[in-house]
């Protein structure tokens, strides 16, 4: 993966936030205030218009960096510091890099999710976004960048917070009552994986 692609996928993420913000919003008016949509819509637009100042030649450390710094300004609530750590943490794993490789992502998405877990001090099975990044990191791990398996893996841990108690963010409250509810967290990480691995798929 190189920084051509890395744009490519940050512009199909924002498209497909933007086409599903409201969606993103009803699925927070379940187990939060109703805001995710629109968070992500704001966090990514501004991603969106940041992309043109960004060269070809630029490191994929430094547009990661970037990004982080807009959605942890943009986004805002809980889930803009997430997302920030995640992008922070991906963009130290690839500094120095000008195209990364496999092993490169395997580690990236390893310590993604590390991060969140330690800013959101969440642990899996809490029903958070944190259950997409961490499947995907796990499945990364055993099997390596195979983008469908990857795909798929999003897709299982964005399901399977439906029958989770959310232990951790504005869901928690809910106790029980938030079981049969998906997350929108791991909805716009589900998102953010399908478009990486269709970015990923066109290019090879
Ligand atoms: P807010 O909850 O402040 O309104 P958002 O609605 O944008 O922020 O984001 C909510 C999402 O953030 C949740 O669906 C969940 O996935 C994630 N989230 C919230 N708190 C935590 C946490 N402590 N750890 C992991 N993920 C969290
Ligand atoms: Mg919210």
């Amino acid at each position: 993966m190189n920084t051509t692609q890395l744009k490519q996928w940050l512009t199909e993420l924002a498209a497909v936030i933007a086409d599903n913000r409201d969606e993103l919003s009803k699925l927070d008016q379940a187990l939060g205030d109703g805001d995710h949509g629109l968070n992500m819509h704001r966090g990514f637009q501004a991603v969106l218009s940041e992309l043109p100042n960004i060269k070809e030649e630029d490191e994929p450390a430094a547009l990661l960096q970037k990004v982080a710094t807009i959605l942890i300004s943009k986004v805002g609530g809980a889930s803009g510091p997430l997302y920030g750590t995640a992008f922070l943490r991906m963009s130290a794993a690839c500094k120095g890099k000008q195209t990364l490789d496999d092993e490169t992502m395997v580690v990236a998405l390893k310590q993604a999710a590390e991060g969140i877990a330690q800013r959101g001090k969440a642990a899996p099975g809490e029903g958070t976004l944190l259950d997409v990044w961490s499947t995907v990191a796990n499945e990364a791990k055993e099997t390596g960048m195979d983008w469908n398996q990857l795909e798929a893996s999003a897709r299982d841990g964005m399901e399977a917070t439906k029958d989770m108690v959310v232990k951790r963010g504005r869901g928690a409250i809910l106790g029980e009552q938030s079981v049969g509810h998906i997350d929108p967290g791991a909805v716009s990480s589900y998102y953010l994986f399908k478009t990486l691995c269709n970015t990923m798929k066109a290019g090879e």
